[in-house]
């Protein structure tokens, strides 16, 4: 894949995010590992708007290697992670705003209530809230990354990882969703538990599938 390929498909999971409310103004940021080096949406872009001169080339300790904009301020946290995770190649950190109410009210996504999110998710833990962009924020979330791949952001969003862009789309489409449903089910009334037989069947069938 050439390096305008590469932003191109960046472009596309930015488009789809847009399309669905996830990523509003210029919040979020969207990254890809490029042979030895990451492709990183650039500090204010719009992730619904953007063209390749948007998304420019850092190296693996975030500095810039090509690119007329600076790297995403949240490019330590992105780095940090491709660090620890080989098998993670793209990143997607939005303000989706149903997953932020619950890092708004630091509560974890966790609940057994979802088959499918047992499956996918295992949980979705908060992280403990830093400034945005802060070495801090990248200690506090960033340790969630050594089991799990998708981490909310106390008072701020969430992070995915996946192996690539669109597993990480549709972690965070899928985790979104979940956050929906969860608020509406509390609204509607009491939200009722998979039993204890029922999620040990899911975990076997994680495991199975290397999750
Ligand atoms: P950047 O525009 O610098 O990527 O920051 C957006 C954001 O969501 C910070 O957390
Ligand atoms: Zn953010």
């Amino acid at each position: 894949m050439d390096i305008s390929e590469a932003k191109q498909q960046i472009i596309r999971i930015g488009e789809k995010l847009g399309s669905k409310n996830m990523s509003p103004g210029t919040s979020g940021n969207i990254s890809l590992r490029f042979g030895e080096n990451i492709l990183i949406t650039g500090s204010g872009t719009c992730l619904y708007e953007l063209s390749e001169d948007d998304i420019v080339l850092m190296d693996a300790e975030g500095n810039l290697i090509d690119g007329n904009r600076k790297p995403s301020s949240e490019k330590h946290l992105h780095t940090r992670i491709y660090q620890m995770r080989q098998d993670l190649n793209a990143i997607v950190h939005c303000h989706a705003p149903y997953v932020s109410t619950f890092a708004v009210c630091h509560k974890p996504l966790s609940r057994p209530i979802i088959s499918e999110n047992v499956f996918y998710f295992g949980e979705i833990p908060v992280a403990e809230y830093a400034m945005p962009s802060s070495n801090e924020l990248v200690e506090n979330t960033s340790k969630f990354f050594v089991k799990l791949d998708t981490v909310l952001m106390a008072n701020h969003g969430i992070i995915v990882g996946g192996k690539n862009l669109k597993e990480a789309y549709y972690k965070t489409d899928t985790a979104e969703v979940y956050a929906q449903i969860y608020l509406q089910s509390l609204m509607l009334g009491s939200p009722v538990d998979l039993d204890r037989r029922h999620i040990e069947e899911i975990y076997e069938l994680r495991k199975a599938a290397g999750k």
